[in-house]
């Protein structure tokens, strides 16, 4: 035999997938433990016109850009996907994306649900949508503050947006409720492994099942 079957199992289709939630989901911490556990996953940094918080570095977070920047970058179509959200501008530079994705790793964004409709139209057959939601909208409020890097002004205005990002859980394909961190992690593994097994995405099972049938 020429290849082992492990060796076989590595030519499969990356995936992209998209993870939203309203703030304080707890949506930061699932993506940084997912990204520690899988070797083959690579996250989408978004270009955006807000401001760094503390802690965020540029290029690692996001690319934070002026407004003259993003611009350009809509005009030279190198976005997946933009939107306004809050008061600025958020997207998805294609060219990371592209190559991740021809280099057989999955891409995992963290957009709202702008992005994911944009997507959708793009790279329906690539893509799982999953949405996250807080146990209750107390629990919500309680990790917006504990960030404490917004202003009260702010938290009090993402705590209004909440409800409108939410209304949008119906436009995804699985729906994972953070009450506690490990079964929230639990069932993004199960989607996660699941999804990579689907037929169409496992390229290597044609060559393997012909070299079985032909007595390899
Ligand atoms: P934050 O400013 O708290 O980092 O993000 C605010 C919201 O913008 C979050 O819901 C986040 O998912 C969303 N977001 C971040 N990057 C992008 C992006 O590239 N495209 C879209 N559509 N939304 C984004």
């Amino acid at each position: 035999m020429s290849n082992s079957l492990e060796e076989m199992k590595t030519h499969r289709r990356g995936l992209m997938i998209v993870l939203s939630s309203p703030s304080g989901a707890g949506k930061t911490t699932l993506t940084r433990k997912l990204l520690a556990e899988n070797d083959d996953m690579a996250m989408s940094v978004s270009a955006t016109t807000r401001r760094p918080r503390p802690g965020e570095t540029d290029g690692v977070d996001y690319y934070f850009v002026s407004k003259s920047t993003f611009s350009d970058m809509i005009d030279a179509d190198e976005f997946l996907e933009h939107a306004k959200v809050f008061d600025h501008f958020y997207g998805t530079p294609r060219g990371p994306v592209e190559d991740a994705l021809a280099d057989g790793q999955d891409v995992l964004f963290d957009i709202d649900w702008q992005g994911a409709q944009q997507l959708t139209q793009a790279a329906a057959d690539d893509l799982v949508k999953i949405f996250i939601l807080p146990p209750n909208m107390i629990e919500l409020e309680k990790r917006l503050k504990s960030r404490a890097q917004d202003s009260a002004e702010v938290i009090a205005k993402r705590m209004s947006k909440s409800e409108a990002e939410i209304s949008h859980w119906a436009e995804y394909d699985y729906v994972i409720v953070n009450e506690s961190l490990e079964t929230a992690m639990d069932e993004l593994r199960a989607v996660i492994t699941a999804e990579r097994m689907k037929r169409k995405r496992q390229l290597w099972l044609g060559p393997f099942v012909r070299s079985l049938t032909q007595g390899g």
